[in-house]
């Protein structure tokens, strides 16, 4: 089973018919940079950057975040890097930064906290333009995105950290790249705003644990509601489908970077829906990268279709789990 694994590891993201499906990775702390796993990967997905922010006891300076950004761009030198701007609050508070809410997963998260803190979102951002210098490997990523307003916001600022970068570059005889941008899709409320949303960012990320949370309504981290936190919920599939059409009309690259695209059954419906870039913990890429190897496309979409028309989560994984059994 190992040497099964290593192969699959070694080889590209590919269904059985030969359709390129690339495998990105999901990282925190650091990005796992051993060889193996960096020549099986196409590039890191998703960097959650407050991860360093939650080490420290203060907010880390441009120059300690330039020194960390540095670091897992330089790992993947030739392969793109999604880094996500701060995404704290909700399930990660921050302990030099006392916020008391009754519904912190409904608050002052993500981009809204950023946003109200420019200082900090244009530190971060002037860190990860610095970072990025002479690598161009640097994609943007922006969480919580709930509306066309917000992103531009965002995007004024980002603006304004790119052109100080670059002049600043300029001096020293460097040449700053523009990186691409992104919003995660996980506010239900963006899946009407998607056509907008497209005239203004270069691909979008979809980050399935929110999205359901919010979705469904249900606390992603409450045991008590655990049995109804459920991506492969009718819902969830159908606002999957929604999001890979559009962003197929539009040409506009999408990728999955939540739990579900590790997860056999998940990355096979998200495969079938039409995704072709998934996100993932290193964990699971071999093990992923595997079972697409063995699946035909044709057959996948025709099952895919008819999960789509099922009204219970249960029904979707055991059936999606008997296809998955019989294609070996
Ligand atoms: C998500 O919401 O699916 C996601 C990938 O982001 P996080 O888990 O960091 O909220
Ligand atoms: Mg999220």
């Amino acid at each position: 089973l190992q040497s099964t694994l290593d192969t699959a590891l070694a080889s590209p993201g590919k269904s059985q018919d030969g359709t390129r499906i690339q495998i990105h990775l999901n990282a925190g702390l650091s990005a796992d940079s051993s060889i193996a796993i960096n020549q099986g990967v196409d590039g890191v997905g998703l960097f959650r950057t407050e991860v360093p922010f939650l080490m420290q006891r203060r907010f880390p300076s441009e120059d300690e975040q330039v020194k960390q950004y540095r670091a897992i761009l330089a790992s993947y030198p030739d392969k793109p890097v999604v880094m996500r701007t701060l995404d704290i609050g909700g399930d990660k508070p921050l302990p030099y930064l006392s916020v008391d809410e009754d519904n912190p997963f409904l608050g002052w998260r993500g981009i809204r906290f950023t946003l109200d803190h420019p200082d900090i979102f244009l530190i971060q951002v002037r860190a990860m333009l610095r970072a990025s210098l002479g690598l161009d490997n640097l994609k943007l990523l922006l969480p919580m995105i709930s509306g066309v307003n917000e992103l531009l916001e965002a995007k004024t600022l980002i603006a304004r950290a790119f052109e100080e970068v670059r002049q600043e570059a300029q001096l020293a005889g460097e040449v700053l790249a523009k990186p691409l941008l992104g919003i995660m899709v996980e506010v239900p409320s963006v899946l009407y705003q998607l056509d907008g949303i497209a005239q203004e960012v270069d691909f979008l990320s979809v980050g399935t644990n929110d999205l359901t949370q919010y979705l469904l309504a249900v606390d992603r981290n409450n045991a008590r509601v655990a049995n109804i936190f459920d991506a492969l919920h009718p819902s969830v599939l159908h606002a999957l489908s929604l999001i890979a059409t559009t962003s197929d009309r539009h040409q506009l690259p999408v990728s999955v970077c939540g739990e579900l695209a590790g997860d056999p059954v998940g990355a096979a419906l998200l495969v079938g829906l039409g995704y072709r870039q998934l996100s993932m913990n290193t964990r699971n890429v071999a093990k992923i990268k595997y079972l697409l190897s063995r699946l035909s496309l044709p057959r996948l979409q025709k099952q895919t279709e008819q999960m789509l028309s099922l009204s219970e989560p249960g029904q979707v994984r055991t059936q999606m789990e008997g296809f998955l059994a019989e294609q070996g």
